[in-house]
């Protein structure tokens, strides 16, 4: 069980479905506007996290910070930004981030301008008016000249910050496609797209923390791999990791998420089950579907024999932490190892409970 583990990310930390995502949304955009917090990608991806209780070592800061100042920082916003956003792993989205808070810094300068603008068109407005209520109205071209004037200043203003807000635009854009990008490079698993074993640790960490309550762990080894890897190659055995990770994402249910936790050893973290047989039930699954693949050499069409792989599966107890669930799963696996591979097997609690 032992893999390199790369820094984490950004786009699998938000699995959200898009009602779920809307509602939380729903829920962050009242408490910015009644902060009086600005509507940048920071403050929506703070506030969003907010909405969503995942961090509650972020929503206390945010607590503290509106009721210190009454207001909420723009550096508070940053450094906590950094600290559970993206955690200070991505130089580059906090060069991004910066360019934002500058970008809106210029809207907000032209925005004011703009204000300055209208508020002399009023002026001008007014006095037009009250020339035109005097019976001798010699003033009127005099008047109309100043309206023409105060005009054509916030028709320039207004088109400045149309270009700016246009400019703001592109550049968020951009820069969400570069935090997304980077986001997936340092969560996911390049050969099999699914999460990496640190980004798992960290997704289930939290899971426990949220409620171990129909939470449970599978892990599956793939059989024999050494031998398969022998006999035709890596590249090959390549090709069947990433079958095993497309199957895996196919059969995810929701809440659940996939991992590959070491070379040729997967996690998968099931949520609100119900029972244990759900658990096995999805194992079994899978078990079936990986010993169906059929793999093809693409040089020769030659049709491989079966990949099978073993199984242990652990639900989560009221006083499990990261650790000592893992453990008990990987004992598990050990068992279904050792009674012959290709199978399926509980964890000794598990198997205490249904005896
Ligand atoms: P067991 O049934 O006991 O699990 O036997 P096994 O051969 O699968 O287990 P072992 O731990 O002895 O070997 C694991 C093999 O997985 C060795 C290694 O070559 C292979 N492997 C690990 N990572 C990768 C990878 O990224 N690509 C390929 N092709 N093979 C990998
Ligand atoms: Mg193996
Ligand atoms: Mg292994």
């Amino acid at each position: 069980m032992s893999q390199p583990s790369r820094p984490p990310s950004i786009i699998e930390l938000y699995p959200e479905e898009t009602r779920k995502a809307a509602s939380l949304l729903k829920q962050a955009v009242p408490l910015m506007m009644r902060h009086d917090i600005p509507p940048n990608p920071v403050h929506y991806a703070l506030w969003y996290t907010y909405s969503r209780g995942s961090e509650p070592e972020l929503n206390r800061r945010m607590d503290k910070a509106v009721e210190d100042f009454d207001v909420f920082p723009t550096e508070t916003a940053s450094r906590l930004f950094r600290d559970y956003i993206i955690r200070g792993e991505l130089e580059e989205a906090r060069a991004g981030q910066q360019q934002v808070i500058e970008l809106v810094d210029d809207i907000e300068d032209d925005v004011s301008h703009s204000v300055i603008g209208s508020q002399h068109y009023q002026q001008s407005l007014s006095q037009g008016l009250s020339a035109l209520q005097e019976p001798i109205i010699d003033d009127l071209p005099s008047v109309l000249n100043d309206l023409q004037e105060s005009t054509q200043l916030m028709q320039d203003q207004q088109e400045k910050f149309l270009y700016r807000l246009r400019a703001a635009q592109q550049e968020i854009t951009h820069l969400r496609g570069q935090l997304e990008r980077a986001h997936m490079a340092a969560t996911l698993d390049s050969l099999t797209r699914v999460f990496n074993r640190h980004a798992f640790t960290r997704l289930l960490e939290r899971a426990l923390a949220e409620s171990q309550q129909g939470l449970a762990l599978v892990i599956l080894d793939i059989d024999h791999f050494k031998q398969f890897n022998d006999q035709y190659g890596h590249p090959l055995g390549d090709r069947v990791l990433q079958h095993v990770g497309q199957l895996l994402r196919d059969l995810l249910p929701p809440g659940a998420f996939a991992a590959r936790y070491g070379g040729e050893e997967f996690c998968v973290v099931l949520r609100d089950c119900k029972g244990f047989s759900e658990v096995i039930e999805f194992a079994e699954q899978l078990r079936n579907k990986i010993q169906s693949l059929r793999i093809k050499v693409r040089r020769t069409d030659q049709v491989l024999d079966s990949i099978t792989a073993s199984f242990g599966c652990a639900m989560a107890e009221a006083e499990d932490d990261f650790e000592s669930l893992l453990t008990r799963a990987d004992d598990a696996l050990y068992q279904a190892k050792r009674s012959g591979r290709n199978q399926v097997h509980p964890a000794k609690s598990e198997t205490m409970l249904s005896a």
